[in-house]
């Protein structure tokens, strides 16, 4: 199924949704890669089926940005080997915030450099930092971590500089998708700071890896 470009705007910035065959964002020096779009489907019985996208990017640093839930563990050892990696190649691991359907794979990386919220952490070492304070976490001049709370309080987005896309923002639930309007406030801890880390992201990112959809551009009107 190709879903065609459909497009939102609200205020100073377009949301152009794009196809489900653009999941890969080269660059120098990083590449991004959406290895598993996430998804939210509601089901008859009240139930709804989701699961987080996984995004991997490759450069200097190996960095994989959300691990899907636990039901994704073949799936993410089958998609590193398709690319000739294994679990031991990943350098960094970021966990967007700690939802079940984000972080369900953390144990497949256990000498990963590991990023969940605000914990920073190399085995049972944890690091001080000062993303609590609101501060970046920069991994290196091309990829950096940033705050950006309001669906739990300790939420964070990766942010690619340089890809031939221009700026992405792996942005976990900070975006359910394309077109979360009428949705992302009803999933929220605090819709509030929520919007404000919104328009942040609209602002810097040139396209937005959303934690339940496609990818989509973010046009400046
Ligand atoms: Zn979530």
């Amino acid at each position: 199924m190709t879903v065609p470009d459909r497009t939102v705007s609200s205020g100073l910035y377009q949301r152009v949704c794009l196809s489900e065959t653009q999941l890969e964002f080269p660059g120098l020096p990083y590449s991004v890669s959406v290895l598993k779009p996430g998804f939210c489907l509601p089901q008859s019985d009240g139930t709804f089926r989701a699961d987080g996208t996984i995004t991997l990017l490759t450069g200097p640093r190996t960095v994989l940005v959300d691990t899907g839930g636990p039901w994704d563990r073949d799936f993410l050892l089958q998609s590193l080997g398709d690319r000739g990696m294994g679990p031991g190649d990943i350098n960094v691991v970021v966990g967007t915030h700690g939802h079940s359907d984000h972080v369900g794979n953390l144990n497949l990386f256990p000498s990963a450099l590991m990023i969940v919220g605000h914990d920073v952490s190399e085995g049972d070492r944890y690091r001080p930092n000062r993303l609590a304070e609101g501060h970046a976490f920069i991994i290196d001049e091309h990829v950096s971590v940033h705050p950006s709370p309001g669906h739990t309080g300790q939420d964070v987005s990766v942010q690619v500089r340089g890809t031939s896309a221009g700026t992405v923002l792996i942005a976990g639930d900070l975006f359910e998708s394309s077109s979360d309007d009428n949705t992302w406030r009803n999933l929220s801890l605090n819709p509030a700071v929520q919007e404000v880390s919104r328009q942040n992201a609209l602002q810097a990112a040139n396209i937005i890896i959303p934690g339940h959809g496609l990818p989509f551009r973010v046009v400046r009107n």
